[in-house]
């Protein structure tokens, strides 16, 4: 099993990128021919250790299931997970009446299905908001710390998202790789899946999986009680991304290289499960293209200000992120600046702190103890970027911003040192993938279940609809990976 120095990790990251850039998008000559003879046979065959791989794995051997193995193509375990922000939206009992926040899974529900247009599958929704907070407790249970306080991630739009102490997603993957060392769970890294592999060509249930070796070596196992495909997104395949919505073919991405490829959407449709929302892919504040040091100032929208290259707000900073790609997509450049005080530095969590001080070198970001001394290290008009605070700051007092930012989320800009970055777009999530019931099971083109194959995670469509709100992936991942950990422990 991997450790988790996040240098290490990073390093070993870069390295794996090269080789496993390319996608196995290559057909297979027959997708459901049976293998000559498998290897071996397992109870339960998980396909990636990410946040939502690892939290079926672990669930399901709480609740009694043995012999579980999970897969792993990265020479690490975490997948996206590990390097996310970790923020987790759900409605908390005990944390949220004591900031005086009225809340309820119904309200979660109705936020998260209009903030993606309604094109998110309302019982999915449902059953997310409904069994949220239940794995919060899960996840603290296991020793996974949050902070006190809730508040509104950026494209959240309520203030229910929970940070870890140490605020990234690495701290859910620490707490649950323990656990499957505890509970006897086998991960293997550097193990490809390539195929599922099922008993008729569109027919019959799904009996087990192929993959290659970190020496390429190809291997077929069977899994008794089901697949679980866990395999994240498609953020970091730009032909992927551009096959479904052409304008994210060159933006860079927030999304590990090599992780994020989609490879595993196509041999799951080889045996006949029918995919959904593959155009709704997310952006985020990132690196503008040909940039590579990424500076978060984002993720407490009570405390940023983004500003044009004409020093200018443009949009309100608390808003859906898809109405904010749009609007950094139409600046000139397609680049914005985030803008954050002393106060705002204050909430940035450890590797967020880190990389911005990374980027005071490589030219991403700047401080400074005026507005009017930052603008001109920003190369932006002093004068220009000081009225655009002062009339914030006149709104903040006034509680009427021009942008139309919710009162609760205006705070003045006014402490020394400010800090600032640049916000390109970035491809940070897809929303589309294989289609799933509430019990996250894989559906065909008829609506009919595939028999033994589950999906949990990016790699599924249809809950976030088009716009997925800040803090609901790690809410999808770990409520339906405990949820489908549970529910195979009781079919086995
Ligand atoms: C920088 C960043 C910050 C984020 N911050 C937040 C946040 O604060 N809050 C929030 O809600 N969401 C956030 N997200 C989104 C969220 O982190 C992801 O949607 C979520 O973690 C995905 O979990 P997952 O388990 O489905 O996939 P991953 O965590 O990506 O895991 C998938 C795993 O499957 C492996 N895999 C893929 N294909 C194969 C194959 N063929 N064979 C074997 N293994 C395979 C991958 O290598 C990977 O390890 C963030 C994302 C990023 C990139």
């Amino acid at each position: 099993m991997s450790n988790f120095n996040r240098r290490t990790f990073l390093s070993s990251a870069a390295a794996a990128s090269a080789a496993l850039a390319a996608p196995v998008f290559a057909a297979p000559e027959n997708p459901c021919q049976q293998p000559k003879k498998w290897d071996a046979e397992h109870n339960l065959v998980v396909v990636g250790s990410g946040g939502a791989g690892l939290a079926v794995a672990v669930s399901a051997a709480q609740n009694g299931l043995k012999d579980i193995v999970v897969l792993e193509k990265m020479p690490f375990i975490g997948g996206n997970t590990m390097i996310s922000g970790g923020a987790f939206n759900t409605v908390d009992s005990k944390r949220q009446p004591k900031q005086k926040i009225k809340d309820s899974p119904e309200l979660h529900a109705e936020q998260t299905l209009k903030g993606g247009d309604g094109r998110g599958n309302p019982d999915l929704v449902r059953k997310m908001t409904a069994n949220s907070e239940a794995a919060l407790n899960w996840l603290e249970e296991m020793g996974v710390e949050f902070k006190p306080n809730v508040y509104q991630v950026y494209g959240a739009l309520y203030p229910r998202s929970h940070d870890a102490v140490h605020a990234l997603g690495s701290d859910y993957i620490k707490v649950l790789s323990a656990q499957c060392e505890k509970l006897g769970i086998k991960i293997l890294t550097q193990s490809h899946v390539t195929r599922v592999v099922r008993e008729q060509p569109l027919s019959g249930k799904v009996l087990g999986v192929e993959f290659t070796d970190a020496d390429g070596k190809p291997h077929a196992w069977k899994a008794k009680v089901a697949v679980v495909v866990c395999a994240g997104g498609f953020g970091a395949n730009p032909k992927m991304r551009a096959k479904y919505d052409p304008r994210m073919l060159n933006l860079t991405t927030t999304n590990l290289p090599g992780v994020s490829m989609g490879d595993m959407i196509a041999p799951m449709c080889d045996i006949g499960a029918d995919t959904v929302g593959m155009d709704h892919i997310q952006c985020n504040p990132g690196c503008p293209p040909g940039r590579k040091q990424r500076i978060v100032l984002h993720m407490h929208v009570e405390r940023l200000l983004m500003v044009g290259p004409d020093a200018k707000r443009f949009v309100a900073e608390d808003q859906r992120r898809d109405v904010i790609r749009d609007a950094i997509l139409n600046l000139p450049g397609q680049t914005g600046y985030s803008i954050i005080d002393a106060d705002g530095y204050a909430v940035l969590n450890p590797g967020h702190v880190a990389g911005l001080k990374k980027g005071l070198e490589t030219g991403d970001a700047w401080t400074a103890n005026s507005i009017e001394e930052l603008a001109q290290k920003m190369k932006l008009d002093p004068k220009a970027l000081k009225a655009t605070v002062d009339k914030y700051n006149a709104g903040v007092d006034k509680k009427m911003d021009e942008f139309g930012k919710n009162p609760r989320n205006l705070n003045r800009i006014q402490k020394p040192p400010f800090w600032a970055g640049f916000s390109g777009m970035s491809v940070h999530h897809t929303m589309g993938g294989v289609r799933i019931n509430t019990d996250c099971q894989v559906l065909d083109r008829y609506d009919q279940v595939i028999p033994n194959l589950y999906a949990v995670g990016e790699v599924t469509g249809g809950i976030h609809g088009s716009n997925r709100l800040g803090g609901n992936a790690i809410c999808d991942i770990f409520t339906f990976g405990r949820l489908t950990g549970m529910l195979l422990a009781k079919k086995a």
